[in-house]
């Protein structure tokens, strides 16, 4: 899938992908997707010269683009063939959702902060996604309509696994997710092996709270 290259930028983004090597990114079809997404288009013009940073940068509406190598870690982890259906909690600015759509067949998103979900949408489309879905409402419910899912993203923290988001897992279908409190939390894997989950932590990560039904009650 081809995506539009700013040569300003090139050079910027080929030091970031680097730097993430350096900190342990080796997947290269995972390289391949950082280095075709133009991570400036994703965030607001105020911070775009800082795009190639491996920051955690504002998107408006008291959220955040998380850091490159988040992105990184969690799709490294999954591994992904190229014939999944994945679902995406948290669109945010969109950029993971596009690294997603380089990497597997189809993507679903939900954004609950619906200017967020059109910047990221026209971002999208700047780009020339096709292979993706995005839906206005509160992830913390799933899509159940499109599932079961071969893997669930979740990006922003909450106090427990959704349990939608677990019944919502394909056998072997695998699910990430920042478990803890507002401020810090574990980054889990869990994996579906029929009526049962197994679970291993990643790494200690920061994210915004999750809010809803099964997140947190307020932002
Ligand atoms: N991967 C995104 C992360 C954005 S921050 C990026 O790098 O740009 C996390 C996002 O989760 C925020 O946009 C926030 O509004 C959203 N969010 C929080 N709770 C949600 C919920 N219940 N359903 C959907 N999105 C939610």
């Amino acid at each position: 899938m081809a995506s539009p290259v700013t040569p300003q930028f090139t050079a910027a983004r080929r030091r970031l992908i680097e730097e993430l090597r350096g900190k342990g990114i080796s997947d290269l079809s995972v390289l391949r997707a950082l280095d075709l997404t133009p991570r400036h288009q994703f965030v607001p013009s105020g911070v775009r010269h800082r795009a190639y940073e491996d920051t955690s940068l504002p998107i408006g509406n008291g959220q955040t683009i998380s850091q490159p190598w988040v992105h990184a870690i969690y799709l490294q982890t999954l591994a992904l063939k190229g014939d999944e259906k994945v679902l995406e909690i948290g669109t945010g600015s969109g950029y993971q959702t596009v690294l997603l759509a380089h990497l597997c067949r189809f993507v679903y998103s939900v954004e609950r902060i619906r200017p967020l979900l059109e910047t990221a949408r026209d971002a999208m489309t700047a780009c020339g996604v096709r292979n993706v879905s995005l839906l206005c409402g509160d992830g913390t419910r799933g899509w159940p309509e499109n599932g079961p899912y071969d893997a669930i993203l979740v990006s922003a923290g909450s106090p427990e696994v959704p349990q939608p988001l677990r019944d919502q897992l394909a056998e072997g279908g695998r699910l990430i997710v920042p478990v803890g409190g507002r401020e810090d939390q574990r980054l889990l894997e869990i994996t579906r092996q029929g009526d049962a989950f197994s679970q291993r932590e990643l790494s200690a990560v920061r994210f915004v709270p999750l809010v809803g039904e099964h997140g947190w009650e307020s932002a």
